[in-house]
C-alpha cells in the first residue's frame, strides 16, 4: 500500500497517515443541515471527502465512511439560541419539520449523485439518535462536566478547562477575564457565555421535541456528531472531517464532549476543507452572491454567464487544494471547463493511437505516473496531480500529431493512469460520452420495441413476450400503457 500523508488540523502538522487497524480507515464527516437547497459550499465538502475516500480505496484501503444528516438542534446562530433552522423553515412554509428534512435530504442526494459523489457507508440522522445523545449527556453529567438549569443542560467549559484544554483545535484561548465578568444575567441559563447546550428545554411552540430526564426538549447541535461517530466508528477512530466553518465551535465542542467522558480524544486526524468565495467575498444570502447547485447547473443566477455541468463544478474544485480558499468566477469556471474538455478528448485520442515499436517518451511516462500518485498521496494534492496529468495530455496529442511515438505498453500505462486518477480517484465522469450512450441506448430500445409492437399487431404474442423477457434479462423493464410502451432501467 502506498504511504499517505495527511495534514492534521489538530496537531497543525502533516504526517504519515497511520490507521488504527492496518488497511482500514474509519472516516466521519459532518454532513449538511437539511433546511435549504444544496449550494457550492456543500459540494466542496462532499467532493473533498469523496476524493479522500475514493483515493484511499484506490490505493487499497477499506474505508468506512460515515456522514451524518443534521435534522435537529442546529440553531440559527450556530450556538444555543435562536430558532432551530429546520423548525423555522417548517413554520415559514407550513410544513411538518420532517417534510422539510425529507425534501432537502432528497435534494442533497440528487445533487450529490449528479456530482458523482459516492454515498457514505452509513448516513445517520441526528433525530434517529436522540436516545444515544441523552445517554451521552447523562455520562457527561456523571463525569462532572455539565450542569442542569431550568430543564436545559449545559457543558461546563470552565470546569473542563481545569483538567483538559478547551480550544486545542481552533487555538482559541478562554479569556479568564471574560470568564469572570461575562456571567450572563438572567437572559440565559448558562453560567458562562462560552458554555454550550447539550440539551435545550423546548418552548411551548417548539415542534421538534423529545422526552428526557431534564425536560421535553431537543439535543444541542454539537452532541449528535460525538454520539454518532462513537456509535458507528468506536471510541477512537481515524479521520474526522468537515468544512472549515465547523472548526469552531462545532468541532471544538465535539472534542470537549468526547474527552469529558472518555478522558481521551476520539478522532486521531482532523481534516478541514476550506471555503468558496465569490470574487473574493464570502458567499452569503444577504450579499446575493450565494449560488445553489441548481442555479449552477441551469445558469439561472444573475452572476452566472452560463450554465455549468456538474463535472465542470467538480473539476473546478479539484483544481485547488482542499485546504485553500477557492474563488468562484465565470472566468475560472470557463477555464476549468476547457481544461476538462482537453483531458477527456485526450482520453478518446489515446484509445485511437497507433502503437509503434519504439517509444520516444517511455521514461517520462513512468515519471508522470509516479508524480501523479505522489501528489495525491501528499495530503490529496489534486491540483498538482492534475498539473502532471496535463503533461500526459500533451504527450498524447504530440503522438497523435506524429511528433512522438509510443509503444503498446506506453499506451496501456497511460490508459490505466487516466482510468485510475481521473475516473476512479477523482471521480470524473465523461458527461458527453454518457449522454451519447444514453441516446444510443434509447434509440436501440425503441427499435426493439417497434419490432415487438409489430409482433403484437401480427398476433404473434409469443414473439412479443420473448422480446419483453429478453429485455428484462438485460435489465430493461418495459411498461405497456394505453399511449404505448415505455422503458426504464431496472
Ligand atoms: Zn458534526
Amino acid at each position: 500500500m502506498r504511504p499517505f500523508y495527511i495534514y492534521n488540523t489538530l496537531s497543525r502538522k502533516k504526517a504519515l497517515f497511520e490507521p488504527l487497524v492496518d488497511g482500514h480507515v474509519g472516516l466521519y464527516v459532518c454532513g449538511p443541515t437539511v433546511y435549504g437547497d444544496p449550494h457550492l459550499g456543500h459540494a466542496r465538502s462532499a467532493i473533498t471527502f469523496d476524493v479522500l475516500t475514493r483515493y484511499l480505496r484506490h490505493i487499497g484501503y477499506k474505508v468506512r465512511y460515515v456522514r451524518n444528516i443534521t435534522d435537529v438542534g442546529h440553531l440559527e446562530n450556530d450556538a444555543d439560541s435562536g430558532d432551530d433552522k429546520i423548525a423555522k423553515k417548517a413554520r415559514l412554509e407550513q410544513l411538518e419539520p420532517m417534510e422539510v428534512v425529507q425534501y432537502y435530504t432528497n435534494r442533497y442526494h440528487d445533487f450529490m449523485r449528479t456530482l458523482n459523489v459516492l454515498s457514505p457507508n452509513i448516513e445517520p440522522h441526528a433525530s434517529g439518535h436522540v436516545i444515544e445523545q441523552i445517554e451521552l449527556i447523562k455520562k457527561i453529567i456523571e463525569c462532572g462536566y455539565a450542569y442542569e438549569v431550568n430543564g436545559s443542560v449545559y457543558f461546563d467549559v470552565e470546569k473542563y478547562n481545569q483538567t483538559y484544554t478547551y480550544g486545542k483545535l481552533s487555538g482559541r484561548v478562554i479569556d479568564e477575564q471574560q470568564a469572570n465578568t461575562r456571567k450572563l444575567d438572567g437572559q440565559d441559563d448558562k453560567r458562562n457565555s462560552f458554555d454550550f447546550a447539550l440539551w435545550k428545554k423546548a418552548s411551548s411552540e417548539h415542534i421538534m421535541r423529545w422526552p428526557s430526564p431534564w425536560s421535553d426538549g431537543f439535543p444541542g447541535w454539537h452532541l449528535e456528531c460525538s454520539a454518532m461517530s462513537t456509535k458507528y466508528l468506536g471510541e477512537t477512530f481515524d479521520i474526522h472531517g468537515g468544512g472549515m466553518d465547523l472548526l469552531f465551535p462545532h468541532h471544538e465542542c465535539e472534542i470537549a464532549q468526547s474527552v469529558a467522558v472518555q478522558g481521551h480524544e476520539t478522532a486521531r486526524y482532523w481534516m478541514h476543507n476550506n471555503m468558496i468565495t465569490n470574487s473574493g467575498q464570502k458567499m452569503s444570502k444577504s450579499l446575493g452572491n450565494f449560488i445553489t447547485l441548481e442555479e449552477m447547473f441551469t445558469g439561472m443566477h444573475q452572476l452566472l454567464a452560463q450554465a455549468y455541468t456538474p463535472m465542470t463544478v467538480r473539476f473546478f474544485m479539484l483544481q485547488a487544494h482542499y485546504s485553500s480558499t477557492l474563488d468562484f468566477s465565470n472566468e475560472a469556471m470557463q477555464a476549468a471547463e476547457k481544461v476538462l474538455k482537453r483531458i477527456l478528448e485526450a482520453v478518446h485520442t489515446l484509445n485511437k493511437l497507433t502503437p509503434s515499436t519504439v517509444s520516444t517518451r517511455s521514461k517520462e511516462i513512468t515519471t508522470i505516473v509516479e508524480k501523479c500518485y505522489e501528489a495525491l498521496s501528499d495530503d490529496l494534492n489534486t491540483a498538482l496531480a492534475l498539473a502532471h496529468l496535463q503533461e500526459a495530455v500533451r504527450m498524447i496529442n504530440s503522438t497523435n500529431d506524429k511528433k512522438d511515438t509510443l509503444t503498446t505498453a506506453d499506451i496501456e500505462t497511460l490508459k490505466s493512469l487516466f482510468s485510475g486518477i481521473i475516473f476512479d480517484a477523482l471521480g470524473i465522469v465523461d458527461e458527453q460520452q454518457q449522454s451519447v450512450n444514453t441516446a444510443l441506448l434509447d434509440g436501440l430500445v425503441q427499435m426493439v420495441l417497434e419490432s415487438r409492437n409489430k409482433a403484437k399487431a401480427d398476433k404473434d404474442f409469443a414473439a412479443g413476450d420473448k422480446i419483453r423477457n429478453d429485455l428484462q434479462q438485460l435489465g430493461i423493464v418495459v411498461k405497456d400503457t394505453k399511449e404505448g410502451s415505455t422503458w426504464m432501467l431496472a
